[in-house]
Formats: structure tokens, sequence, C-alpha cells
């Protein structure tokens, strides 16, 4: 049977070293990719489930900044737009792609949803032809927003230490991409996605 919220995690807790409080370090701290040293690295505390969860930013539409701004736009389509984030980033290029109606991912229509399919696999087509990228890395969470928004990262070429998981933690650690650099990738994937989906560029 499943685990309830309280048994799994009676279950962390029961794996917390006695001495120290805390779980163990991860194993991927020892992966080549890992952008820390593992000196004093520590797990935080664990913390207890919060229940019933709390509300996500725009729940139900009230009050959504997706519905509300479409900011950072550089592609627009009737379903679709993909957004620079607000703030610059460390990789070449961090897309979020926002759909037009206030949609929670699971529960996109099936025909939107086999149209998303098809529009990320473009989306990271068009990011992966960029010369100076090896690698659009996808990543849907949901856990702050509502809104639909599936990220993709651009992996620099060459930059073996970002591959795969971590690429988040890296895009915070690295210093900003100058905007007219990032900018100039934006626009090249939004007129691939022209080319290839339809819709119409936008300016950031
Ligand atoms: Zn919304």
């Amino acid at each position: 049977m499943a685990a309830s919220p309280d048994v799994f995690h009676a279950r962390v807790l029961a794996a917390v070293d006695e001495r120290t409080g805390r779980l163990p370090s991860p194993s991927m701290a020892y992966w080549e990719i890992f952008p820390f040293e593992t000196d004093d690295l520590t797990v935080v505390p664990v913390v207890a489930p919060v229940l019933p969860e709390p509300a996500r930013h725009g729940a139900g539409g009230v009050d959504c900044g997706a519905c509300a701004s479409e900011d950072g736009t550089v592609w627009r389509h009737a379903h679709w737009r993909p957004r620079v984030s607000a703030t610059t980033s460390g990789v070449p290029l961090r897309l979020m792609l926002v759909s037009q109606a206030h949609v929670d991912f699971p529960d996109l229509p099936d025909e939107r949803a086999a149209e998303v399919g098809v529009l990320l696999v473009h989306r990271a087509r068009a990011i992966e032809s960029l010369p100076h990228v090896a690698r659009a890395h996808l990543s849907k969470w949901g856990d702050g927003g509502e809104h639909l928004h599936v990220f993709a990262y651009a992996r620099p070429e060459g930059q073996r230490q970002m591959l795969g998981t971590l690429m988040p933690l890296w895009d915070d650690v690295l210093p900003p991409v100058p905007l007219d650099e990032r900018d100039a990738d934006a626009r090249a994937v939004a007129e691939a996605l022209v080319r290839s989906f339809g819709g119409a560029v936008a300016r950031p």
C-alpha cells in the first residue's frame, strides 16, 4: 500500500543520522557535475509535511502573473508563448514555454497536449541548432505556479561539468550572459519556430 504523508515522513526521519540530525549527503554530490565542493556539505534539516498543501501562485487563475503579463515573450502563437525568464540566465538561453490559457499541465486537453509535445520537440531542435549550444535541457516542475510552464536550459557546447540534472544550480552559479547575446539566441529560436510550427516572432 502506498505510504501516507506521515508514514513517508516517519521513514525519512528514521534515516536521519543520530549524531548530526541530518540525512547523509546525496550520492550526486560526488558526481563530476556537482557544482560545489563536498567539504562541510550538509543536508538541510528534514521538515514535517504541510497538509493540506498551500495553494500555488495563480491558483484558479486568480492574480496569476503568467496571465497578467506577457513580458519577455519571444514567440507568440494562438495557444503558446515562450518567454525569456525575467531574470538573466547563466546559461546562454533559458526559455519558459507558457500556455496562453490558464491551465495546469496535467489538465491540458488532449488536443493541446499533443500540440505541446510537438512544440517541445521543435523548441529543443531550435535551441540545439544554435552553434554554441550542445543540448536543450527540459524541466517541468509546477510547484511554484499553477499556470503551465516548461523550462528549457541551453547547455553550452563543451561544458561537460553541466551535463544533466544539476543544470538549474549551474545556471544560478554562472555569471549572467550579456542581454544582447541572449536576445539574439532567443530570436533565432523564435524564427526557427515560425518556420517549423507557425506563430510570429515577438520582441522580448
Ligand atoms: Zn494564469
